[in-house]
């Protein structure tokens, strides 16, 4: 069942503040600036910690909007969504409400890659995204744009740090404090506007840039290191003008799986759902981009784009002669207009016009709102802590596109993270973090505080060393427990869920364990499994659900007795069964990891010609820093866990060849903490 109906929105727009002046108070714990995916997470975040939040967007109506694709999801950024789910934020349940077409994406790999994704109704997410942060309790939401931070200087307790008191909000109205203020701007920092030759400031169409003070506060008087990046939108197409019986259909799953683990299944029927239709460009396109380039001003900028959602103009140029592929989606169930996935363009309207008319398709087509393109300024996210607060300004936490990411769900995950710190921080709790060894989120976040960016940051399951561990289908296991126990995000109700869960997978994994049976046995009673030749050898439960084709269902009916209770969650246990070596033995080189902190690393290793698998980063940073131990190493910016494991699998080998070879080990000389410290401040960031 769908947990929640929506609330009916006009019921709580009586609620919103549309001016400071009518705020009840002054004084709040969090404020969040910017009703994006970032800051609808991050208020929402901090008003289930406890904190008084209020949040101050340029439009009620656009809290929640979509600003370019109308899809939730894929891979990589499904997991982030389930997880975000899991510590209770909002987006899961919006995408299970305005889902119109539910696919798992990379379902021929394993399932700890699958993508959950689902194309949107634009309407419907934006419907309840404001309907929930109307309603939730702690939260009030306020029309207005922020004018400048307010911020106190550094003094003799805090040398060197500024404290953010609150803000200021634009139309003279009064200051209004905070202890904590996220930030959330997205795209609308110093924003520019760019079509053909012309360009406007804004940070989405319809939409004016954030002020000039805001930009001036974090540069000038924070002194924070900015960057400038660059993205764009295709032009929307008439559904009506569309051909489609020259492009490829692609029809949804037939059972939609939800995103949220509050949900059995989503708010669209299997039925309604609507297809998607896919298509190439033709070599006409390339013609038209490569005749127009000098009437598009935002191409010729060196400004860095997505790579993985570049502009068409970027494709044909970087790759001529090519196909390009072009999605054709549906804006919502009951919109005449498609998204082209594919054509984010920015040249002149008559010009796109010709362009999309290259694409067979497309050839009648006719163009409602052209595409454009947007520049902007990100805070480079190395001067951030973890906890996404700047390591310079106490109370200061930012979230989402403003710290050069690019995408919803990178967006979300973010903003949950800033939101439950910010309210911690006004609590007097600790801020907290989240290890790449336990969720994506912790991936995401490490990646930009230790890495920082270069180019708009998207999330890919290959970012995650232990993405056996991190699948989709155990967020909650991973991720609810914790929210609820020590991080204090997460409702009692969703909590309970979780317990029942992690309880019956557990009952359910030891039923399994204990049903053993010798091979030959197994064989009479699943006569149509292959089971390996080695007739003496025993076989759990679990280890039959290990092969391919052996579901849970099959078991359940051949024992009913001890598994049929479980079949609730049979897909669930066959992921579990077959991940269940591979977790284990992660878990053990985690704890190896652990327990070997003091582990020498010799002075003299040359690691640019280790053989073992690092990358060219990770190999600088160890060469220029040489860590002393493994523990030393593991503490080092943009060093990864699974560096660590090879590392120390290095060492323990070669001190096993030359124990044999019966050579003496040279001493170590002992790096101290301090010195390690001095030795990595002095790295470029
Ligand atoms: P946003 O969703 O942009 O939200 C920012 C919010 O802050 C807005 O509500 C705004 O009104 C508010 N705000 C700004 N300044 C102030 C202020 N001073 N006071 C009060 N409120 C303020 N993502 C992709 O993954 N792929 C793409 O191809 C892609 N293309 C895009 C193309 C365009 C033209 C745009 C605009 C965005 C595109 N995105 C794309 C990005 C996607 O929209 C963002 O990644 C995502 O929305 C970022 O979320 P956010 O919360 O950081 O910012």
């Amino acid at each position: 069942m769908l947990t929640k109906r929506l609330p009916p929105l006009q019921s709580f727009l009586v609620l919103v503040s549309r001016h400071a002046s009518h705020l009840a108070r002054q004084q709040y714990d969090v404020i969040v600036v910017g009703g994006g995916h970032a800051g609808t997470e991050a208020a929402a975040a901090a008003a289930r910690v406890g904190a008084e939040t209020l949040l101050v967007t340029q439009k009620i109506n656009t809290i929640g909007a979509l600003s370019c694709n109308p899809s939730l999801g894929g891979v990589g950024k499904g997991q982030l969504v389930k997880e975000v789910d899991a510590l209770d934020g909002l987006c899961g349940r919006a995408g299970d409400w305005a889902g119109i077409h539910f696919s798992i994406l990379n379902r021929r790999k394993g399932p700890a890659v699958w993508g959950p994704r689902a194309q949107l109704d634009r309407q419907r997410y934006r419907e309840f995204i404001q309907a929930e942060l109307l309603s939730t309790p702690r939260l009030t939401v306020v029309e207005g744009s922020v004018e400048e931070l307010l911020v106190s200087e550094p003094n003799a307790e805090e040398p060197g740090k500024h404290r953010v008191t609150g803000i200021r909000l634009a139309n003279g109205s009064n200051n209004i404090s905070a202890h904590s203020v996220v930030l959330t701007t997205g795209t609308f920092l110093s924003g520019s506007l760019f079509m053909g030759q012309t360009t406007s400031p804004g940070g989405r169409i319809g939409d004016a840039p954030s002020s000039a003070g805001l930009s001036n506060t974090l540069r000038e008087r924070l002194g924070l290191r900015t960057g400038r990046l660059r993205t764009g939108t295709p032009p929307r197409i008439v559904k009506n003008s569309v051909d489609f019986s020259l492009a490829t259909i692609h029809p949804p799953d037939s059972e939609p799986t939800p995103f949220s683990f509050l949900n059995t299944h989503t708010h669209c029927k299997p039925e309604d759902q609507l297809p998607c239709y896919l298509t190439y460009t033709t070599l006409g396109v390339e013609r038209v981009v490569k005749e127009s380039l000098h009437l598009n001003c935002h191409i010729q900028q060196d400004t860095k784009g997505p790579r993985y959602c570049p502009s068409i103009e970027s494709r044909v140029l970087r790759f001529p002669g090519r196909e390009h592929q072009v999605w054709l989606e549906p804006e919502g169930l009951t919109s005449d207009l498609l998204y082209p996935q594919g054509l984010s363009m920015t040249m002149p309207p008559d010009v796109q016009l010709r362009l999309i008319r290259e694409i067979p398709p497309l050839h009648k087509a006719e163009i409602h709102t052209p595409g454009y393109g947007v520049q902007y300024d990100f805070v480079c996210p190395t001067q951030l802590s973890p906890a996404l607060q700047v390591k310079s300004t106490q109370g200061l936490f930012l979230a989402g596109q403003i710290n050069g990411t690019t995408g919803y769900e990178e967006a979300a995950a973010q903003g949950l993270w800033a939101g439950v710190n910010a309210a911690r921080l006004a609590l007097s709790l600790p801020t907290l973090s989240l290890s790449r060894t336990e969720s994506y989120i912790g991936v995401l976040v490490d990646d930009l505080v230790s890495r920082g960016v270069t180019e708009p940051y998207r999330m890919f399951t290959s970012r995650a060393e232990f993405r056996t561990s991190l699948r989709p289908d155990n967020a909650d296991l991973r991720l609810t427990l914790k929210g609820f126990e020590e991080v204090g995000c997460v409702s009692s109700f969703r909590y309970q869920e979780a317990v029942r869960v992690r309880d019956t997978l557990q009952d359910a994994l030891a039923a399994l364990q204990a049903l053993t049976l010798s091979t030959p046995k197994w064989r009479k009673k699943l006569p149509d499994v292959r089971m390996s030749e080695a007739k003496s050898t025993v076989l759990t439960g679990t280890d039959l659900l290990q092969y391919k084709d052996v579901t849970f269902e099959m078991l359940a009916s051949t024992f009913p007795e001890c598994l049929s209770p479980y079949m609730e969650f049979g897909q669930r246990l066959k992921i579990e069964a077959v991940y269940r070596p591979h977790c284990d033995m992660q878990k053990k080189e985690i704890e190896r990891i652990q327990k070997e902190e003091n582990m020498s690393l010799p002075q003299d290793l040359d690691y640019f010609s280790l053989q073992v698998s690092l990358s060219q980063e990770v190999r600088e940073i160890l060469d220029r820093v040489r860590p002393s131990t493994l523990g030393a190493a593991t503490r080092l910016q943009g060093i990864t866990p699974a560096a660590i494991v090879h590392l120390l699998n290095y060492v323990h080998h070669t001190e096993k060849r030359e124990r044999r070879s019966h050579r003496s080990k040279p001493v170590q000389k002992q790096e101290t903490e301090e010195e390690l410290c001095a030795r990595n401040a002095s790295l470029p960031q």
